[in-house]
């Protein structure tokens, strides 16, 4: 295949990629890391488009601009990446302001005709890509770390055949009499044709990004409530038969406090249903402080949530009740028409280890009930009188046989 040929399918295929990826990133603007691959395809594009036209246009464009854009784009990918595998705000003078002074660097050497120049590109190139793979390795943890992996050996690709052309480059400022054809050379022809290559592998690789980043989303959907973002009914069952199990298996203790919340459908009627969804926000932002990591929160359905708690008796768990209690009754919610108030009742049960989480949530329902009725505002585990002949008789069989112990 003659350089013209190899050229025309290369941008082809380049354009076919930038397309995708922009589409992509137009439909899913959330996902940042997809904006910055997008913009990083789009220079890539213009760079290759410069590189093509190489000795028709004045080598200020067709070389100087094409490395530049080079380097621009890698840098950009790199952005995405980032946002991608370590997930917080990135200070983007950290990497911009390296950038433009390689950038000037290589303009003035390159216009002062100063030998060398291109390593002033090259080498950055090169360690760009390097530090990508690197950030790859290192961040690329959980759902992304298969793509991550793959990412990084790519770039590692990258890196080498980027140094071999500053090598090849080298050579020909130290022998400059050994003029040869970049567009014939089967060195240079063969590097670029590689470089070619591991680009659309890195260009399917941000596609994965992103299809990862929307798995993640969905299965995130599945298991939460859209108001409040706590679990949703059936991830609060997944979570309780996995910790019954646990604690079965183990013999430790396992709670459940049913919260629900005081005359909400009043505060509903008074000051309007936004009121009532932003109160519901503000309740769930206000439980997750109050409880440890391990804990699972969830919306059990209107204004009725349950909290399970792994390892932790009864009586400790009536004290986090009632710290939940108190916290939500402190709370000012802030709301356009005046702050909100709110007063919750919460009902406390342990796992009895004969009896499955159902039996145990039952009786924080019952607890949360016997709150109501004690006046609301306050907190209540189910006293030992109201357990049920049928089941007190059904757990002295299974102690008799030996089957399970008292808590
Ligand atoms: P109690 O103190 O006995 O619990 O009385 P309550 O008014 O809190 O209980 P009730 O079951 O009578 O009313 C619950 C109300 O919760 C009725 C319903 O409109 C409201 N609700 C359920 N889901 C939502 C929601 O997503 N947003 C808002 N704003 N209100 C909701
Ligand atoms: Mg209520
Ligand atoms: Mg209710």
């Amino acid at each position: 295949m003659d350089y013209g040929t190899y050229f025309f399918t290369n941008i082809a295929s380049v354009t076919v990629f930038t397309v995708c990826i922009v589409v992509l990133a137009w439909y899913n603007r959330r996902a940042t890391g997809t904006m910055w691959f997008a913009g990083a395809q789009v220079v890539g594009l213009i760079k290759l488009v410069l590189q093509g036209l190489e000795g028709k246009v004045p080598a200020y464009i067709g070389s100087m601009a094409a490395n530049e854009l080079y380097l621009i784009s890698i840098a950009m990918q790199w952005m995405g990446l980032y946002c991608f595998v370590v997930r917080k705000p990135f200070p983007h003078r950290r990497l911009w302001i390296p950038v433009g002074l390689v950038l000037a660097a290589y303009t003035i050497t390159f216009l002062g005709k100063i030998p060398y120049t291109g390593n002033v590109i090259n080498l950055p190139f090169v360690g760009l890509c390097g530090f990508s793979a690197w950030t790859l390795w290192k961040y690329g943890k959980g759902p992304f770390t298969a793509v991550s992996r793959v990412g990084a050996v790519i770039l590692c690709g990258e890196m080498g055949v980027a140094a071999y052309r500053a090598i090849l480059t080298n050579l020909s400022y130290a022998h400059p009499w050994e003029t040869v054809n970049a567009h014939s050379d089967p060195r240079w022809i063969g590097s670029l044709a590689a470089a070619a290559f591991l680009a659309a592998c890195m260009a399917m690789c941000q596609m994965w990004f992103l299809v990862t980043e929307l798995q993640g989303e969905l299965a995130r959907q599945a298991r939460t409530d859209a108001l409040t973002g706590a679990l949703n009914r059936r991830s609060m069952e997944e979570a309780a038969l996995r910790e019954t199990a646990r604690s079965q298996r183990y013999g430790n203790a396992l709670s459940m406090i049913v919260i629900d919340i005081d005359n909400f459908k009043y505060l509903n009627d008074t000051r309007g249903h936004a009121a009532g969804d932003c109160a519901l926000q503000a309740l769930v932002r206000r439980l997750t402080c109050v409880l440890r990591m391990q804990d699972s929160l969830a919306r059990m359905g209107g204004e009725e949530f349950a909290i399970l708690l792994p390892d932790t008796s009864g009586s400790a768990a009536l004290n986090i009740a009632e710290r939940a209690r108190q916290a939500v009754a402190d709370l000012d919610v802030p709301f356009e028409t005046g702050p909100v108030k709110m007063t919750v009742c919460a009902g406390v049960a342990e796992l009895h280890p004969a009896l499955g989480w159902e039996e145990m949530m039952r009786r924080a329902d019952a607890a949360m009930y016997a709150a109501k009725r004690r006046g609301r505002n306050c907190v209540s585990a189910r006293p030992e009188s109201e357990k049920t002949p049928d089941k007190d008789r059904a757990i002295a069989e299974l102690e008799h046989f030996g089957l399970v112990r008292s808590a």
